[in-house]
């Protein structure tokens, strides 16, 4: 069924190390297989009932296509392009293999001959893999069970099951009776139609146990060096890595691939599994963000490490990714080193002093201690203060350079250390290429403000309001009209995805978390009669004052609003909260809400004049 986005993960990471090693010039071939040719051994939830009674047992790609968005010749191939048709999306080039395809060629009905041609040895390991913890009558039922098992089976010519489960849940493959090496066939038994026939190996009906496949597949390409998975592959003996890498090494003379097994990434604090039928999708995250934040978790997380991917925090990601562009382009450092070092100087002088006054106070006890001449003595005690002066001069200076020398050493080495990472990682974390120039930014919190007021505001408005915000910052990139339609519709998506996720959280304290990190706010059309009635005296003669105020000015500015706060203030005595929670009352209907300056720069003047006239008439 669908892929949640937690797979992307260990594409990003192959697609990361393929970049690198093709920038040293090695050639790589990256590829994924899907495993088409699997069966079907049970349909996820969101899946017509009609689909299990059919198809259970049936090899996915000849399962019909179960949805017609997507154009696919199969259930497999329907899944299998969801996931597919983002890489490019990403920036990840890959090549796709879908095993049913990769079945009907020669070399892989080369690794099926060899596979049936060892089964007793296939089998022998695999068993001896699977008891090896096990107790003598655990081995013996084990080994019974194995009995009859084969490395191959048959996709039945009369109903297509390569398997079938019995009512106890057990699975059942087609069941290879024989083997006949001369006339390069197998002759099969069907368990779920009860046909018996014999297909040439090289028909393209003979799969590969999964045991087995794995295997087979690494075998064909002996270059291959590496293969990410699931950790849940990688339990020491019994785990399907192990068992396979012996499996290639026994059977097919490669030694196998190196393996990296990767930890579950979480949405929150839930899996992100397909079994709630609810999958948050590679697709679903396209549609509310820039490809580049979820590259830059995965990159930034050792694998061996759980993701929790919140996606409510989506704003705190696209300032820590910007923070890096900057970075990459020189636009921002890394961290103000002129200024940690004018803080250690200041701190050092002072420090230093007192220390150098007691190591001097320390010494000059002991001179005169040492003092055996009374005069001399009396005359030392005279000069006393002089004498400390000099001592820690004569220090100071040495010392002083020393340890700021010794300092500044050590945070250049971790400012060009933070550098050199970001320059690293920059362009390992962008789905398309480095740009000459940074591109386009655009604050995440400023569309998020803009979407709730799309209403009031017109797109001409909300474009120069960010190239504005963008000059401040030195980048000059243009945000084209197109790149800002975008950006402002993924950001709806994802505020429209965070209300059904707050809605949905049963847990109180959870919820005010999520709602904590999102600004969401809602325009009333009017300001209701509640509203204006929960307004005390001061409140209401400030709003009028306000609404006058808002009709002398030509224009509206961060600089000019503030004045006329302070002169309100002036006039009415009202406290300064008051004043800004009557304010949000009749802007948003809350009494929080969006800094104020930058959040009314940018409405309609004319717009805001309105809003407020209903105070300035009392
Ligand atoms: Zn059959």
């Amino acid at each position: 069924g669908h892929v949640h986005m937690g797979f992307m993960r260990e594409i990003i990471i192959g697609d990361a190390i393929q970049r690198l090693l093709k920038k040293k010039r090695k050639e790589v071939n990256f590829r994924i297989f899907i495993d088409s040719y699997d069966a079907a051994k049970r349909f996820p939830p969101y899946i017509d009932k009609s689909y299990a009674d059919n198809y259970v047992g049936q090899p996915f790609a000849l399962i019909p296509s179960p949805f017609n968005d997507i154009e696919a010749s199969s259930y497999a191939e329907y899944f299998g392009k969801e996931l597919i048709n983002t890489f490019p999306d990403f920036g990840v080039d890959i090549e796709t293999i879908w095993t049913h395809s990769l079945y009907q060629h020669a070399e892989m009905h080369e690794q099926i001959r060899i596979g049936l041609q060892k089964a007793d040895e296939v089998k022998k390991i695999v068993l001896t893999h699977l008891t090896h913890a096990m107790s003598d009558s655990e081995k013996a039922e084990k080994y019974e069970d194995y009995e009859q098992w084969m490395p191959a089976m048959v996709v039945c010519e009369s109903c297509n099951r390569t398997q079938i489960k019995n009512s106890k849940g057990e699975i059942s493959p087609n069941r290879i009776v024989n083997y006949d090496q001369v006339k390069d066939t197998v002759t099969y038994i069907c368990p779920a139609c009860e046909y018996s026939g014999e297909v040439k190996i090289s028909s393209g009906l003979v799969k590969l146990n999964w045991r087995l496949d794995w295997p087979a597949k690494w075998a064909l390409n002996p270059k291959n060096v590496y293969e990410g998975s699931g950790k849940d592959h990688f339990t020491k003996i019994t785990g399907s890595w192990d068992v396979a890498t012996d499996l290639c090494h026994q059977i097919y003379g490669y030694e196998g691939p190196v393996g990296l097994g990767f930890e579950w990434v979480r949405l929150g604090d839930s899996d992100m599994g397909t079994s709630k039928g609810v999958v948050f999708m590679p697709k679903t995250y396209l549609s509310m963000a820039e490809p580049e934040l979820l590259r830059m978790i995965f990159l930034t997380t050792n694998p061996s490490r759980h993701v929790s991917f919140r996606i409510e925090e989506l704003s705190l990601l696209y300032d820590e990714y910007e923070r890096i562009e900057r970075i990459y382009y020189q636009l921002e450092e890394p961290f103000d080193l002129k200024k940690k070092l004018d803080d250690y100087s200041n701190r050092l002088q002072k420090a230093l002093t007192k220390e150098l006054e007691k190591e001097a106070l320390e010494q000059f006890s002991l001179l005169i201690r040492n003092e055996q001449d009374i005069e001399k003595r009396k005359l030392l005690a005279k000069n006393k203060k002089g004498k400390i002066e000099e001592m820690v001069n004569e220090q100071f200076s040495t010392r002083f350079t020393e340890q700021l020398e010794k300092y500044k050493k050590s945070e250049e080495a971790e400012y060009s250390r933070q550098r050199g990472e970001i320059e690293f990682l920059y362009p390992l974390i962008r789905a398309k290429n480095v740009k000459k120039e940074c591109p386009p930014q655009i604050p995440h919190k400023f569309l998020v403000n803009m979407v709730q007021l799309r209403k009031y505001i017109s797109f001409e408005e909300i474009l120069n309001k960010a190239q504005q915000t963008q000059e401040q910052k030195q980048i000059p990139a243009i945000i084209s009209k197109s790149y800002m339609k975008k950006r402002l519709q993924q950001t709806e998506n994802w505020l429209n995805h965070i209300k059904t996720l707050i809605e949905e959280t049963e847990d109180a304290q959870e919820k005010i978390r999520i709602e904590s990190k999102v600004d969401l706010f809602d325009v009333p059309k009017t300001v209701s009669k509640a509203t204006i009635g929960s307004f005390d005296e001061k409140q209401l003669l400030s709003l009028k004052e306000f609404s006058s105020w808002l009709n002398q000015i030509d224009e509206f500015t961060e600089e000019n609003l503030k004045n006329s706060m302070i002169q309100i203030r002036d006039k009415t005595r009202i406290d300064a909260k008051n004043l800004f929670q009557a304010i949000y009352m009749v802007l948003i209907g809350r009494s929080v809400g969006p800094r104020l300056g930058p959040f009314m720069t940018l409405m309609d003047l004319k717009w805001i004049r309105k809003r407020f006239s209903v105070f300035g008439k009392k």
